[in-house]
């Protein structure tokens, strides 16, 4: 595949409109407009399981790791100036409340890639005096009506199997409806989700499976609301990172919507037994409360963890804050917490773009381009090797999110599990 005018021919099946799925959609089509794009995910646009809806994000470049720094800074050059993402991209700024170093080396960061940043370490008496005081569904709504305009056939079908044939060629898919789509090239974008969908494709064809590439991984967050008196507190607020041992977690200033995001960053496994296969893997909950706002979430989460960032990141300073919803959020996460985007290397026309790592969400401007360069082999060699299907796994992006735990040895999960059956 090469250039614009050689491309008629070829077509696409992106499944998955998340962040991966969506930008890897926009790019191809823009890049190669005489091809056939259909991106697929189950239901209208934005899907509401998708980690990448969400009433807001954090972007941010501050990673400890330069590699990663170096291309958010490269994405939020379009969150700044393209139009698709510069109305859903506010600078409120971000404060690190953290006792491990973790600041100042990002700070070294900056300095060390020859940012021009407005970044400095406070006194807590010095930060009390500067600070007085979501979009990202709409962002990724953005980025996927702006895909369509472009061309791409949006179809709100859910995918059951992929389609392979005697060869190990992928062919297309099978829909949950029981129509087959073909297409030359098949683009896996469906995060959390993924392992589950390789199962069930093939249950027994191991070189086919992720294995442990990357683990479905959910996270709990909250929004919150607030007397209308007391909104002149959060004027200029920042994103507030607490990294305590007594807290780990993130608030997310109000957005137009006027509610707090509350993210707890201790991840957790959910662990079910694959009846074709006999394998026993992470995958995110069928029900659909599980994975989008709901009050259906056991009180272990609810009552020792994302409170404890409520209650650390204000204290008493604003009153009559009141938990509205919660959220448990899946992603898909890799040993090193690098993405994946690369071809299956044991079956032929079948590619990878995900494992988000709970940190991609940033890169939605620029996901897309990356994978455009690994279907046409110019992905560079850095980008390449981290972001292979097979790698030595080396260093650790965000090692924070990495789970910890199963969601069923959380206190409550009894409790709110015997309302499924
Ligand atoms: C709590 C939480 C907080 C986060 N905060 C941040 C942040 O502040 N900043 C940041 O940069 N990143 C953040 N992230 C990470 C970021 O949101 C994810 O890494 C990113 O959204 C993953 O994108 P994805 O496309 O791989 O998956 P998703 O966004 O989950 O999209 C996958 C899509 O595939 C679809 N799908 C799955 N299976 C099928 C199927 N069989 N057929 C059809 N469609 C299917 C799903 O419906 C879904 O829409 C956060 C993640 C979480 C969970």
């Amino acid at each position: 595949m090469d250039t614009k005018s050689s491309s008629a021919h070829e077509s696409y099946l992106v499944l998955g409109a998340g962040c991966f799925g969506a930008s890897t959609a926009y790019h191809l089509k823009q890049t190669l407009p005489a091809s056939s794009v259909t991106l697929l995910d189950r239901g209208p646009f934005p899907n509401p399981s998708a980690a990448g809806h969400d009433l807001n994000k954090i972007i941010r470049a501050d990673y400890q790791d330069i590699f990663y720094m170096k291309l958010a800074l490269e994405a939020q050059q379009y969150w700044r100036r393209d139009p698709i993402y510069r109305p859903y991209y506010h600078e409120s700024g971000m404060l690190y409340a953290e006792d491990k170093g973790m600041a100042r080396a990002n700070l070294d960061n900056l300095n060390a890639v020859g940012e021009k940043h407005h970044a400095e370490i406070l006194t807590p008496e010095e930060t009390r005096a500067k600070f007085d005081g979501g979009e990202a569904d709409r962002a990724l709504e953005s980025v996927i009506s702006a895909a369509v305009k472009e061309g791409v056939i949006y179809n709100s079908s859910g995918v059951s199997t992929l389609c392979i044939d005697e060869s190990a060629i992928c062919t297309g898919v099978r829909t949950e409806d029981g129509a087959e789509l073909k297409a030359n090239r098949v683009i896996l974008c469906t995060g959390a989700w993924t392992p589950k969908l390789l199962l069930d494709t093939a249950p027994h064809n191991k070189a086919l499976h992720i294995g442990d590439r990357m683990v479905a991984a959910g996270a709990i967050q909250c929004t919150a609301s607030y007397p209308p008196d007391q909104m002149y507190k959060f004027k200029s607020m920042p994103v507030m990172f607490n990294g305590c041992d007594h807290t780990e977690g993130e608030c997310i200033p109000p957005t137009p919507q006027k509610m707090l995001k509350f993210n707890y960053e201790v991840s957790f496994t959910n662990k079910e037994f694959h009846d074709g296969s006999g394998q026993t893997i992470s995958v995110p909950p069928a029900r659909l409360d599980q994975s989008t706002w709901s009050q259906a979430v056991p009180q272990g989460l609810k009552k020792d963890e994302i409170h404890t960032v409520v209650d650390h990141v204000f204290g008493k300073w604003i009153d009559g804050i009141k938990i509205e919803d919660y959220r448990i959020c899946w992603d898909a996460v890799t040993p090193n917490q690098d993405f994946i985007i690369d071809r299956h290397p044991n079956c032929k026309n079948l590619y990878f773009a995900g494992a988000g790592s709970f940190h991609s969400w940033k890169f939605l401007p620029t996901l897309g381009k990356y994978v455009l360069d690994m279907l046409q082999g110019t992905l560079d060699a850095e980008k390449a090797s981290r972001w292979a299907w097979d790698r030595p796994n080396q260093g650790s992006a965000l090692p924070a999110y990495v789970p910890r735990r199963d969601l069923k040895e959380i206190p409550g999960y009894e409790d709110v599990a015997k309302h499924f059956k």
